[in-house]
């Protein structure tokens, strides 16, 4: 069995988005019981959220935008940037406690005090761009920890996989330039989906030309167009790549049963994605790999998902 940590504060439950939000707390309540039926909470490892220290978040995001994100947030304010984005008076702080812990994470990582992690956050991050709240999400968690990674911890290579239905506009943009981070993509593209970017010919540009990787999927495609793109597309690009740590943006919105999109992926869809990725942290990562919540909106089938994702983590 793997040590596995386990990210979760119920001051993330605080982030209030209002009464018809599809990103609520209520995503997290059924993540945890999940995971607790399925009996798994005392194989975990509690990782404590704890505040980011600020300058780790303005590694990705302006101090700008930090700022309005805070006073907005503090004063009352139900939205920032876009009608999206509602917040209450402590989503900043539910925010702050996101970033920090994964962080946390990242930190027993590399002290080797767990192998991987799952990091069980509201607010989510991976459309967050540096100076704007997009898509339900405010600090881009991921992009930060992996800038901690390579600037605390010396990681040369880091590798991020997103497979959340929607494309990680924020965390693309954050990194496109930059040859030691690789960032991939699987996403429901076209057709009307959010946000729009993560197209087959956005591979990077000036020095991170090659570092950014692509694959939109049609509207109604399931298990095996994700196998079939994530082995010609992602196997071989980290193969040569060789991350250090594998940074995952997981999201379960791509379930066939998930109503924010039109995937068809099963349960047993995601865990096969889960075990190449554990494969993949295997061989180049020393069995590193962070995994970070993003979206999922079926409260019916998260439970599962969640249990599915940690007994994977676990090697159970
Ligand atoms: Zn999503």
């Amino acid at each position: 069995m793997k040590r596995t940590g386990f990210l979760y504060d119920p001051r993330y439950l605080l982030h209030d988005t209002g009464p018809y939000h599809p990103e609520r707390s209520e995503r997290l309540e059924a993540i945890v019981k999940g995971i607790t039926d399925a009996g798994l909470m005392p194989h975990l490892t509690k990782i404590k959220a704890r505040r980011a220290d600020q300058r780790w978040i303005e590694t990705v995001h302006a101090p700008e935008y930090i700022h309005r994100f805070e006073e907005f947030s503090l004063s009352g304010r139900r939205t920032l940037d876009c009608d999206d984005n509602q917040m209450s008076p402590d989503t900043w702080e539910a925010a702050n406690l996101a970033v920090g812990g994964v962080l946390e994470a990242a930190r027993m990582i590399m002290t080797d005090e767990i192998d991987n992690a799952f990091c069980a956050v509201r607010p989510p991050g991976h459309h967050a761009e540096r100076g704007e709240a997009m898509g339900f999400c405010y600090f881009n968690n991921v992009a930060i920890a992996a800038k901690y990674l390579q600037m605390e911890w010396k990681v040369e290579r880091v590798g991020i996989v997103d497979f959340d239905v929607h494309h990680g506009n924020g965390t693309q943009h954050t990194f496109e330039k930059d040859a030691s981070v690789f960032y991939y993509s699987i996403h429901q593209h076209p057709s009307f989906a959010y946000p729009g970017t993560g197209r087959e010919f956005e591979l990077g540009t000036e020095a991170g030309y090659g570092y950014t990787k692509n694959s939109p999927v049609l509207p109604g495609q399931g298990d095996e167009t994700y196998q079939r793109l994530i082995q010609k597309d992602l196997v071989p690009a980290f193969q040569t790549f060789e991350p250090q740590v594998i940074i995952v943006s997981t999201g379960f919105d791509a379930h066939k049963d998930d109503e924010m999109a039109d995937m068809s992926l099963s349960n047993d869809g995601f865990s096969w994605i889960m075990r190449t990725l554990m494969k993949m942290a295997e061989q180049h990562a020393k069995g590193r790999l962070l995994s970070v919540l993003e979206g999922g909106y079926c409260l019916e089938r998260l439970p599962e998902l969640a249990a599915d994702h940690v007994k994977v983590l676990l090697d159970a």
